[in-house]
């Protein structure tokens, strides 16, 4: 049981029309880990560099996430700057800086070699590779992707998508990925590059799945107060990853029961800046929000 990421752990700058901070903590693997931590047991795989302080390996350290991947580089830790607009759906990137991500070779410790469930998230395709072919029989790979790889390493996206059982992305994403801006058309076209199973995620109108057996589409939570959505899309995943990689029952019904718990994580995470509210989460708020989205979708063939 447990599973293996690999992806970014940043600082991150981010301005919405609620506030702003800089220098937060922040990165696609530390979103997502800390919220599968709710689940399963995770072990990271990224590098940081001199500037990185203690106090937040001991955060993640205090959610029981094996850190002895992460790789401690000289040089700075990778940055994110992101602006949101009142139309929060979506990032808009002011600046990149790779940092100590540009010159990453992971080496997996043995240990980690033997993970059957591996989320490969928001990050350089080419790494994504690298980590995956350490491992040694993954039963379950998912991965995640934004504009910038899209955009920047089409072909390395493309190669490490033929590798992955499920994708996670967003619908300007799918659309930017298929070329299509129909979404069914898009999804179908993506799922022929190799994932057979893609969760389109559409902010606060939820999420759609595509697989074998059709479309499952689930709300997001109606939430009062959204504040910051950064890293809502890496929380998503590691709900849904954490409640797989618990059961390691992947068909269709747990994957739907997944997308729900990938939905509750994300609807704590955008109540405030950074992974504020995640840090303060109880597993029974988890529980209490899970069943309120069943009352949400549940109604009666009278
Ligand atoms: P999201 O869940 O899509 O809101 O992801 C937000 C997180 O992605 C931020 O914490 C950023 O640090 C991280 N991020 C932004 N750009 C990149 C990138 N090009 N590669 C990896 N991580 C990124």
């Amino acid at each position: 049981m447990g599973m293996l990421v690999v992806g970014s752990v940043a600082f991150d700058s981010v301005e919405t029309p609620f506030g702003k901070v800089d220098d937060v903590l922040g990165g696609s693997a530390t979103y997502f880990s800390t919220s599968a931590s709710y689940f399963t047991n995770v072990a990271l795989v990224a590098v940081i560099g001199e500037d990185f302080p203690e106090k937040h390996i001991t955060f993640l350290k205090s959610r029981n996430i094996d850190v002895s991947g992460l790789e401690r580089a000289s040089g700075n830790t990778f940055r994110w700057k992101g602006r949101y607009t009142y139309e929060l759906n979506e990032a808009h990137t002011l600046e990149t800086h790779l940092n100590v991500f540009q010159s990453f070779k992971p080496v997996l410790p043995e240990s980690h070699r033997d993970y059957e469930v591996v989320f490969l998230a928001n990050i350089d395709p080419d790494l994504q590779r690298e980590v995956l072919a350490q491992v040694k029989k993954p039963k379950l790979v998912a991965c995640d992707t934004m504009n910038f790889w899209i955009q920047g390493k089409r072909d390395s996206l493309v190669e490490t998508l033929e590798l992955v059982d499920i994708l996670i992305i967003n619908d300007g994403e799918a659309r930017q990925l298929s070329g299509e801006p129909n979404l069914v058309k898009a999804a179908a076209k993506i799922r022929a590059m190799g994932p057979k199973t893609l969760i389109i995620k559409r902010g606060e109108y939820g999420a759609l799945l595509f697989t074998n057996d059709g479309v499952f589409a689930a709300p997001a939570y109606p939430l009062e107060k959204v504040f910051d959505p950064t890293g809502a899309g890496d929380t998503f995943a590691g709900g849904f990853m954490g409640y797989l990689a618990n059961t390691m029952n992947f068909d269709d019904a747990s994957i739907r029961k997944a997308i729900i718990f990938g939905s509750v994580m994300a609807s704590f995470n955008v109540e405030d800046f950074s992974l504020n509210r995640l840090k303060s989460l109880d597993y029974s708020e988890i529980e209490d929000r899970y069943r309120e989205f069943r009352r949400l979708t549940h109604f009666d063939d009278i």
